[in-house]
């Protein structure tokens, strides 16, 4: 009944059939309104009660404690590279009012283009000194790739910053921290300051609901886009430890830059996110796609599937190198479960593998960078 092909896309990505077709229907008729999904009001009763199965979905899948709340935002995960700045400088101004700008530190751990991409913009607002905790790039077979996880013992963390902020999954560079907390390229959750409420900021844009988030707990803010893993784009979810939501203006009295109410987490925790107009269809569709996961079997089954997904895609990429067919660019420890990141060898290869496989129904698997595929295979992706 569907001309569709295998859409390999890492954002937006593919989305279930059945989702789809629910959404279609929804479109003319949503919960037996009379009244269009795209055309409801967020403030009726049949779409509230959406935002909060969204919530209670993610929440019970991914265990998340009393200590957090979950927020819908707009922005994508780029408009939370400067959030996460904004409203974690104004928490670290009101618990340190002594404190001047050039006495505060930023952790970033750089361990490939977005991660790079949130440094600068936490450098470009100011209001702090951004402190790169590592960058993998020192590490790189060519150095000057990102193409590893760093271990542990390279990172150089400060004293008490404001935010320590890493990306669990570098989509464009297909490389990955370990969920084996003894593996040396796992985050080092043992180099943080024990017993304290650590400001860990982790981007979860392009692994959120893969799996579960080993320590989740410990971050002070994880978030992640919809539109790689779990829906449309148009919705970012926030889930952020209560003691990072704070009164940005108290702060601003104190001397922080001001900051815009829609960055602030206060603004969109004490509206239990419908402080204005949100991405309506993308909230509804992504709720629609966690219950289907529900049903599946929820985390487990997904992980358990992404796990195998993994293992192959990562062996015939072994038993293609090991034949000089391919070239993976990452290195052993580092892969991402998401991203597989290589390269077909030979003067035009790259060209007739493309081929081959739109012949075969499986398109955009090129990825951003020249001669590096990208074959995404998270949830949805192959189904
Ligand atoms: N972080 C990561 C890891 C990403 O993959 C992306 C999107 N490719 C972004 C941030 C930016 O996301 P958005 O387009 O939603 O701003």
């Amino acid at each position: 009944t569907h001309d569709r092909v295998i859409n390999f896309g890492a954002g937006p990505s593919a989305l279930p059939v059945s989702v789809l077709e629910e959404t279609a229907k929804s479109l003319l008729n949503f919960s037996g309104t009379g009244i269009g999904i795209g055309e409801i009001s967020h403030r009726s009763k049949e779409f509230t009660a959406v935002v909060n199965d969204l919530e209670s979905l993610i929440r019970t899948q991914l265990d998340v404690p009393s200590t957090h709340t979950i927020l819908f935002s707009q922005g994508g995960a780029s408009a939370q590279f400067s959030a996460v700045v904004m409203n974690m400088l104004a928490r670290y101004k009101l618990l340190h009012p002594e404190k001047t700008a050039e006495e505060v530190t930023m952790d970033y751990v750089v361990t490939g283009s977005w991660s790079k991409k949130a440094a600068e913009e936490a450098r470009r607002l100011g209001g702090g000194q951004v402190n790169v905790a590592v960058d993998s790039r020192q590490f790189s077979k060519d150095g000057k790739s990102f193409d590893n996880i760093p271990s542990h013992e390279s990172y150089k963390l400060s004293e008490d910053p404001a935010l320590i902020y890493y990306c669990e999954n570098e989509t464009v560079d297909g490389v990955e921290f370990s969920h084996d907390l003894t593996a040396s390229t796992s985050f080092p959750f043992h180099l943080l300051k024990q017993g304290s409420l650590v400001p860990l900021v982790a981007d979860y844009s392009s692994s959120f609901m893969c799996r579960p988030i080993p320590r989740l707990a410990d971050h002070a803010i994880i978030y992640a886009g919809a539109q790689k893993n779990i829906g449309p784009a148009g919705l970012t979810i926030i889930i952020v430890r209560q003691d990072c939501i704070v009164d940005v203006d108290a702060a601003a009295k104190l001397g922080t830059a001001p900051v815009p109410l829609m960055l602030s987490y206060k603004t969109l925790a004490d509206a239990k996110s419908l402080y204005n107009t949100p991405s309506v269809i993308s909230l509804y569709m992504t709720k629609l796609v966690l219950q289907r996961m529900k049903e599946k079997g929820g985390l487990p089954y997904f992980e358990e599937m992404n796990r195998k997904k993994a293992a192959r895609i990562y062996g015939l990429l072994k038993e293609g190198g090991e034949k000089g067919v391919f070239e993976r660019k990452v290195s052993d420890g580092s892969e991402s479960w998401m991203n597989a990141t290589f390269l077909v060898v030979g003067e035009g290869a790259e060209k007739r593998f493309l081929d081959g496989a739109e012949k075969q129904g499986m398109m955009a698997l090129k990825g951003h960078r020249c001669a590096c595929l990208m074959p995404l295979f998270s949830n949805y992706r192959i189904q």
